[in-house]
């Protein structure tokens, strides 16, 4: 696929510098989900078991190059031994020497690569800096790949490079989902604003076969169709992008899938007294907060003859009850089918995945990419600067 891998690296002996991300949530000093710790342990137990000295680098919250206590990556130790199962060492101010001098089955972790502000300004300096500390350099963090940052592109120019086990897997779910996907490919494309994707729809006209649109954005589309769509959610100034994105998929032979039915309300709150009306019947003084059952069946349809489904962001306004209910029915049909056999499932960003974990179905995805930013600038068909870096 034009990158290595770690099975094509010889790392015997080598300090392997290995860019992950451990931008976990923390409270009270504690580490409160370590899935993206769990996540980067195959890349490490794999450097080990090559016979590499894992080092790795992070960053942590946003400092803004300066050393900020409270974003130090001293809090993920006591995770990161647990997830691992070995200590781990702590190298505040790192050298060639000090890393040398740990042992050969250590795993080392060096401090929040952003406390400098040459990371995040990608100054060569600091590339060349983090390429004297080891000998290969290896990238299992996707989802700091769409920044060109010293740690993510300055360092994977000046060493050998690979992508470690995360980053090749999530790779291996896109290029499947998108890049030579089985088709047809249906895309659902929620969320609340279309202004935010725009890039996104351009892109995908041109790639699948049916874009599902759900959610505030939805709105949109249906105002510029002339609907009067009440108090919802809605950008009226975009009337005519909605409509030039409609008439683009048409041209493509891509077909939209709109709600025909949306269930109001007149509170933005969980419990509100709600109805079901057609698309077009939207009250005036109510609001769309969700799409409707027939809406559902449709979308579920369309899962049914698709061999490939491509999800981000939600039908509605998930995270209040009951406006849930289409993105929750939509989820777990789609990961029905997945588990029938009959459907590829692929979804990411970080709205996305805490919807589809509220509706219990996250497991049974083919794949949830376990990036937010550097998912939806894949899907939008840019090139993420620390995935061209490793093909160089
Ligand atoms: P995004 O960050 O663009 O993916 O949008 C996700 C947000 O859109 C969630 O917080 C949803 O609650 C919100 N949302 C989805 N549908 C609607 C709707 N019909 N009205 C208002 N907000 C919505």
């Amino acid at each position: 696929m034009g990158w290595k891998t770690l099975d094509d690296m010889d790392l015997d002996g080598k300090v392997v510098l290995t860019r992950v991300d451990i931008n976990v949530p923390v409270e009270g000093g504690k580490v409160t989900d370590a899935t993206r710790i769990e996540r980067i342990k195959p890349t490490i137990t794999d450097i080990l078991a090559k016979g590499g000295k894992p080092v790795l680098l992070a960053h942590f919250g946003r400092p803004k190059g300066e050393y900020v206590p409270e974003m130090s990556l001293r809090v993920t130790i006591p995770t990161l031994e647990e997830v691992l199962g070995r200590s781990v060492t702590f190298i505040e101010r790192p050298d060639r020497a000090s890393i040398d001098a740990a042992p050969s089955d250590a795993v080392i972790l060096i401090e929040n690569t952003r406390f400098s502000a040459m990371e995040e300004a990608n100054d060569p300096r600091m590339g060349q800096f983090l390429a004297s500390l080891g000998d290969v350099f290896c990238n299992d963090a996707f989802s700091a790949a769409h920044r060109a940052h010293a740690s993510t592109t300055g360092v994977a120019e000046l060493l050998p490079n690979c992508a470690g086990r995360l980053m090749a897997e999530e790779l291996g779910a896109l290029e499947s989902a998108l890049g030579s996907p089985e088709r047809p490919v249906v895309a659902v494309v929620g969320g609340a604003k279309v202004s935010t994707k725009l890039d996104l729809l351009g892109n995908l006209i041109e790639k699948v076969d049916t874009i599902v649109i759900g959610g505030g954005m939805a709105n949109t589309f249906l105002a510029a169709q002339g609907i009067d769509v009440g108090k919802s959610l809605c950008e009226h100034d975009l009337a005519d992008t909605a409509r030039e994105i409609l008439a683009k998929a048409e041209a493509q032979n891509c077909a939209i899938l709109l709600p025909t039915d949306v269930v109001v309300a007149r509170e933005f709150k969980a419990g509100a007294d709600n109805e079901t009306v057609a698309a077009d019947a939207c009250p005036a003084d109510a609001m769309i907060l969700d799409a409707g059952p027939a809406t559902v069946t449709a979308i579920e349809a369309a899962f049914g003859t698709a061999k490939t489904v491509i999800w981000n962001g939600p039908l509605g306004a998930f995270e209040i009850e009951p406006f849930n209910a289409a993105t929750n029915a939509a989820a777990r049909q789609a990961a029905a089918f997945t588990k029938a056999g009959t459907l590829i499932s692929v979804a990411g960003g970080g709205d996305t995945v805490a919807a589809l974990n509220q509706a219990g179905v996250a497991d049974d995805f083919t794949y949830i990419s376990s990036a937010g930013g550097a998912f939806l600038e894949w899907m939008e068909g840019k090139t993420l600067p620390g995935v061209a870096a490793l093909m160089s």
